[in-house]
């Protein structure tokens, strides 16, 4: 039986952002937006870890290497 090393990746994915729709629209897709982020505690009420969808780091990533990570489970009311 061959000793097969496993990948390591990353578990999220960054995506890339066009600077003209990052500069010409107001986004609304990080935790800080989202109907299942409770701010009294900074937490996703579904458990998701925030802190790579929070505002201020989607804007640090987004500045550093034009690419930002997205939650598939973002809701606005
Ligand atoms: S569902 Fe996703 S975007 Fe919404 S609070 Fe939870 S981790 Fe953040």
């Amino acid at each position: 039986m061959a000793n097969k090393e496993r990948k390591i990746r990353p578990s999220i994915k960054r995506e890339k952002v066009s600077a003209f729709d990052y500069q010409h629209y107001n986004h609304r897709f990080s935790c800080d937006d989202c109907s299942h982020f409770d701010s009294s505690t900074e937490k996703c009420t579904l458990g998701y870890p925030t802190e790579p969808h929070r505002k201020a780091q989607q804007t640090h990533e987004y500045s550093m290497s034009g690419t930002m990570a997205f939650c598939r489970s973002h809701e606005i009311d």
